[in-house]
């Protein structure tokens, strides 16, 4: 039973929509599969019908953008019931924070001799109620100022290039609260991938899974060399913590990341579905 638990739609920053994802989703041999989208469940809906289609599992997912120490992690929720008012309106807060950021990189981009008009922009957020900077990216692409998504990011788009302007995240212990009070369980994405490294350190991950309020660690993802995924999967086992394996994938706005790339055991798997049913979520 293939289990790919962290994949991305048009709703956020991926290229296909839930329709198409779940049928590639049926094609790459998966049983079952997490749609994640970005801070919001616009695409769960969609993705639910086309599933059912297509006879592979979907569990209802997001990645919550959150924050530690100012540092950001991703965090993925499973199961949360969409109609929690709190935790809807921290995600209403998140995207917010993400559509009033634009103007400012728009300007600095102006200012660095790469104009990026409004209309191409648009083109590329589609109607995504989660604006990112891969659509910022995907503009530049298409204006011919880089050559794919990864050498913005290098140049200009990642936290420490100069088109960057900060947003607001969930603090992570927050995060957590709501996720649990929606009835989910809460997976950290990517721990010790680019970013949170440093700040999701051995210490820190034994005071939150001390917490009760995290299920699991990501720990098969392309962001993590083996010795990387080998170092977390012990500490996740000590710890307690359910390990899973997901792909990231985001149609072709990630090269390397393809569907079923990495996988969950079905027992983890079950193990999370089992937990949401207890905590009365909606997988
Ligand atoms: P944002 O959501 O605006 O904070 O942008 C972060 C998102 O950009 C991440 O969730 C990834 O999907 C994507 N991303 C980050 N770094 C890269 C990269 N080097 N190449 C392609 N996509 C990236
Ligand atoms: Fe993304
Ligand atoms: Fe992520
Ligand atoms: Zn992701």
């Amino acid at each position: 039973m293939k289990i790919d638990l962290h994949t991305h739609s048009s709703v956020s920053d991926g290229t296909d929509t839930p329709t198409q994802l779940m049928a590639k989703a049926a094609a790459a041999g998966l049983a079952a599969i997490a749609l994640c989208d970005h801070d919001t469940f616009d695409g769960l809906d969609e993705a639910a019908q086309a599933a059912a289609a297509a006879g592979v599992e979907l569990i209802r997912g997001i990645e919550i953008s959150a924050e530690l120490g100012g540092q950001s992690v991703h965090l993925l929720g499973y199961g949360c019931r969409a109609a929690d008012d709190q935790l809807l309106a921290e995600l209403a807060r998140v995207r917010a924070g993400r559509t009033e950021r634009i103007p400012t990189m728009l300007q600095r981009l102006a200012e660095a001799g790469m104009p990026v008009p409004k209309e191409v922009l648009a083109r590329h957020i589609a109607g995504s109620p989660s604006v990112g900077r891969p659509h910022l990216a995907d503009a530049m692409v298409e204006l011919g100022y880089v050559a794919d998504r990864r050498e913005a990011f290098d140049g200009w788009l990642a936290d420490d290039r100069p088109i960057f302007v900060p947003r607001y995240s969930v603090p992570l212990r927050p995060a957590l609260e709501l996720i649990r009070a929606a009835g989910g369980a809460a997976v950290i994405a990517h721990p010790w991938g680019r970013q949170s490294r440093e700040v999701l350190s051995e210490e820190v991950l034994t005071g939150l899974a001390g917490s009760g309020l995290l299920d699991g660690v990501e720990v098969d993802h392309q962001d993590h060399d083996q010795a990387t995924r080998d170092e977390l999967r012990e500490l996740a086992g000590t710890l307690g913590l359910l390990a899973t394996g997901s792909s990231d994938y985001h149609g072709l706005g990630k090269v390397n990341h393809e569907l079923a790339c990495n996988t969950t055991a079905e027992g983890v798997y079950r193990e999370l579905r089992y937990r949401i049913d207890e905590r009365g979520g909606m997988a």
